[in-house]
């Protein structure tokens, strides 16, 4: 079979002339072939295997490119790569690996393009298409790859037991695309990893992010999650979320499995929202379940403030997995510790309690309407109905009272140096007891979020603190 339409781009006949000159053959591998053969849309990156050498290749076709774009050689690796255009184009020499039991970095020497599908993570990634002239566009493909690519199946080239022990972050991306791809993992596979699982712990926790983040950019990350969980990976990663597993029953009384409804939750907000954080707040909006849960004789079962151990336990596991501590994990928490709020408003939508919320939420008060939203997962239709109705009068009243009263991003309407001058003040607790009693005032919809009766307020407030104004 030959895919000549797959190279249509520039790039491959520069490379292709290029080849020949130098006389060693060259193919293009990996995601560019399956992605095209997926009709995934034009890939970016291109990887190109050299039977020799990579970074020759490399110079040669910078040098045959009317760009001459700058080679960026890794001699460590005997890599290569440039830019041309909008694309990234990586070169290798074809490699032959063998691995020790402590690392994933393998022992290379040079090998043929065989050697190098051999050590390709799945047969849908070790789909190579011919450059050279001769043979432009012909498809190797000794594992038959096609089959699974048309199958949807997630399979290695040598035994499975082996491919996952040498380099464990393969189970990871077997997930990763079966989840990107909506494919199977074949059963061998399938054990293999849950054998190999505390393999794990060789991978370091950026690369583990890297492919947790694309599970959840996925359009429906429950499926990666549920196979982490399967294999038993996501005790080693994320026990917080293995810990939500299970339902308990005393006395009669059950709660819902919290695991499986947070996957229901993620998949909800998948289709709403693409912010990454957003997400990461959906799914562990409840791990304070686990570490709060207790059983009352009359009230049954409660989770009391597990928003905000949930929000504390947000930092621990950031940090664990080496994850940014910036203002996006602050974004997560804060998702978390008030992914409560919205619900009690929605069998009551009084206006102080939306001003609170907005208030409380201030920029982020949208993103947490569509967490709570996603959060919605009865399966009665007539709850499922009134919940979102709910939400949509909590989501109008939001836009009317912002329009009237702006506290979204509060700003005090009289400053503290207002209250210095006006009282004749040095800085002292009074000046907070004025501001405070201004705010809930706003808040509460006694006053109008105005200079003018803030101020009235506060001329009030100070002398029933005995103060005296100022002439
Ligand atoms: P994506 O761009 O979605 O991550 P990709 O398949 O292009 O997909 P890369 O990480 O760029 O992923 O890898 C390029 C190719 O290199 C893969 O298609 C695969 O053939 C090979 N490869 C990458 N990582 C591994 C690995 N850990 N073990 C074996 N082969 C791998």
């Amino acid at each position: 079979m030959t895919y000549k339409t797959a190279l249509k781009h520039d790039i491959f006949e520069t490379i292709s002339q290029s080849a020949d000159e130098l006389q060693l053959d060259c193919y293009v591998i990996g995601g560019f072939v399956r992605d095209y053969l997926l009709e995934r849309g034009d890939a970016k990156d291109i990887d190109v295997v050299a039977i020799g050498s990579g970074i020759d290749l490399a110079q040669q076709v910078s040098k045959n490119l009317p760009t001459n774009p700058k080679v960026q050689v890794f001699k460590t690796y005997g890599t290569a790569m440039l830019r041309y255009n909008d694309i990234e184009v990586e070169f290798v020499g074809a490699r032959k690996e063998s691995y020790n039991e402590d690392s994933r970095n393998p022992v290379v020497e040079n090998g043929t393009l065989q050697d190098d599908q051999n050590r390709r993570d799945f047969t849908i990634n070790a789909l190579a298409l011919s450059l050279n002239t001769s043979n432009f566009g012909e498809l190797l493909d000794p594992f038959n790859g096609i089959e699974d690519l048309d199958r949807g199946i997630i399979r290695t080239p040598l035994d499975p037991n082996i491919t996952y022990s040498d380099d464990p972050l393969r189970m990871m991306r077997a997930i990763r695309f079966a989840t990107q791809l909506n494919f199977k993992i074949e059963e061998n596979s399938l054990r293999a990893i849950t054998a190999n699982k505390d393999r794990i712990k060789i991978i370091t926790k950026e690369r583990i992010v890297t492919e947790l983040n694309k599970i959840l950019g996925s359009d429906k990350p429950s499926i990666g999650f549920k196979l982490l969980e399967k294999t038993g990976l996501l005790d080693y990663i994320l026990p917080e979320l293995t810990a939500l597993k299970g339902i308990d029953e005393v006395e009669g009384q059950r709660h819902k499995d919290n695991f499986y409804h947070t996957l229901e939750v993620v998949d909800n907000i998948c289709e709403t929202t693409d912010n990454l954080w957003l997400r990461w707040a959906a799914l562990l909006h409840d791990i304070g379940k686990a570490p709060t849960k207790k059983f009352h004789k009359k009230i049954g079962w409660t989770f009391h403030a597990h928003e905000f151990v949930g929000s504390k336990m947000v930092y621990k596991l950031f940090k664990r997995l080496k994850m940014p501590l910036n203002d996006k994990m602050k974004f997560v928490q804060k998702m978390v510790f008030m992914s409560s709020r919205p619900i009690v408003l929605a069998s009551e939508v009084t206006d102080s309690a939306v001003r609170r919320l907005v208030f409380d939420a201030g920029e982020h008060v949208d993103d947490l309407m569509t967490l709570c939203e996603a959060d919605i997962t009865t399966k009665n239709p007539k709850k499922f109905k009134k919940y979102h109705n709910n939400f949509k009068l909590v989501r109008d009243k939001i836009v009317e009272v912002e329009e009237r009263d702006r506290v979204r991003n509060f700003q005090p309407p009289v400053s503290g140096e207002e209250i210095m001058k006006a009282f004749n003040l040095k800085p002292s607790k009074e000046i907070g007891i004025i501001k405070e009693a201004i705010k809930e005032a706003i808040l509460e919809g006694e006053i109008p979020n105005e200079h003018e009766a803030a101020f009235e307020l506060m001329l009030k407030k100070g002398k029933n603190l005995g103060l005296t104004i100022e002439n």
